[in-house]
């Protein structure tokens, strides 16, 4: 135990009792306004929905708060129980050359860190989506995404993990902006294939037929001045009854995937309101800002691990002997790194509902603000999305600005 220690024991325990803290504060402040619909939704929302969202909110946050406590405990095992240092000594004795052993820490250590969330994952599939009418999926394929999900991580992990560790000992004191390099080109070509080969090994992606609906979409498209390599409905309705959205990929593999799920609950109008949203996005630059931030902000902590790999007290402050190897460096600074930058999450959210509150300007500017309107209070509805969240809970948090808020500001618009 040293200094750092003892600042690391107190920012996890800030950590832990405000994550904690929000959670409580958001169940009892749903759980106070459970008893009547908010008068926005009164003529849209029944009753029994609203409580619905509820009881389906406080389940999710139940078992976030279980979440909470499970991560903090296994970080300190990792770190002051000497778990990390257990592995790593198993490690070396497997492999005497420093990449196979460092890539077998890491490998021990993913294994390890998944194992623990399994139980919630299966948790929240089997109990809570089933209970409350979302889940489509069966344990046969929930076996199965799980072994093509850790297939994948291993296939592409892998490589990746051996470059790292190879520049951080090849490259002298400017690994890290190597390291930084191959990061950025590694996501870039994630996202590049993401669509056509990642994407179909978890679900089908039909072409959308030609119908009123598409040629709607088309116009959208063409009065907004985006181009795409094609419109897809994806099979979402095989494992959730959760519906949704989306584009993926960039320049020529760009596609707007929409959930089968989402096609056969909205009408053409409200399809289309959803469909400018997240035209918004792309056409006010919010996901190539998003990108670059997250290079920007992974080049500015890889430079911090620059400085902090060659500290003893970096280490000894975590529990683990020093000197250790490259690969330690790594999982000690991806284990601290969350702990130490959890209180700019408000930041981060806060950007987010910024550009949330944007591209519903553009939706409605370019296709019709009553229509998302009507659009959103089908998906809260169908989706259980509680439209009582705890104002702090939400602030920290949400991505995206609560139900109400939202609303409003739309019919703001003077929704046309
Ligand atoms: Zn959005």
């Amino acid at each position: 135990m040293n200094f750092f220690s003892i600042v690391f024991l107190l920012a996890l325990v800030l950590v832990t009792v405000t994550r904690l803290w929000l959670t409580r504060r958001h169940v009892q402040h749903i759980q106070a306004h459970r008893a009547a619909v908010p008068s926005a939704f009164v003529n849209d929302i029944a009753l029994d929905a609203h409580q619905k969202a509820a009881d389906y909110s406080g389940a999710k946050a139940r078992l976030a708060i279980l979440h909470t406590l499970v991560d903090s405990g296994v970080l300190l095992l990792l770190t002051f129980g000497g778990l990390l240092q257990l592995l790593d000594d198993w490690a070396g004795a497997w492999f005497a050359s420093e990449i196979l052993r460092g890539a077998a820490l890491i490998g021990l250590f993913a294994v390890f860190t998944s194992t623990i969330d399994l139980p919630f994952s299966w948790y929240r599939t089997f109990n809570i989506e089933a209970r409350f009418g979302f889940n489509r999926m069966t344990p046969s394929m929930w076996l199965a995404d799980l072994a093509k999900a850790a297939a994948l991580s291993a296939a592409l992990g892998l490589p990746l993990v051996l470059t790292v560790l190879w520049l951080m000992g090849k490259m002298g004191e400017w690994w890290w902006l190597y390291v930084w390099l191959v990061w950025v080109g590694f996501s870039v070509f994630m996202m590049a294939i993401y669509p056509a080969y990642i994407a179909p090994l978890f679900n089908k992606f039909a072409p959308m037929p030609d119908s009123s609906l598409k040629t709607r979409i088309e116009n959208l498209l063409g009065k907004c001045g985006f181009r795409s390599s094609g419109l897809f409905v994806m099979d979402g309705s095989r494992r959730s009854s959760h519906g949704n959205a989306y584009f993926t990929g960039f320049g020529k593999t760009k596609r707007i995937v929409f959930f089968d799920t989402l096609i056969s609950r909205l009408t053409e109008g409200e399809i289309e309101a959803v469909l400018a949203h997240e035209l918004g996005h792309f056409k006010l630059r919010h996901v190539i800002r998003r990108m670059l931030w997250t290079f920007g902000v992974s080049l500015a902590l890889l430079a911090v691990l620059g400085y902090l790999k060659d500290k003893a007290w970096f280490y000894e402050g975590l529990g683990v002997a020093y000197p250790a190897t490259n690969a330690m460096a790594l999982l000690l600074f991806a284990l601290v790194v969350p702990v130490f930058t959890f209180l700019l999450q408000p930041l981060v959210a806060m950007y987010s509902r910024k550009h949330e509150f944007e591209a519903d300007a553009y939706a409605a500017r370019y296709s019709s603000g009553s229509e998302l309107v009507k659009a959103l209070v089908k998906l809260y509805k169908d989706n259980a999305t509680t439209l009582t969240p705890d104002p702090l809970h939400s602030a920290f948090y949400d991505s995206h600005p609560p139900a109400s808020a939202r609303i409003a500001r739309l019919q703001s618009l003077g929704a046309s």
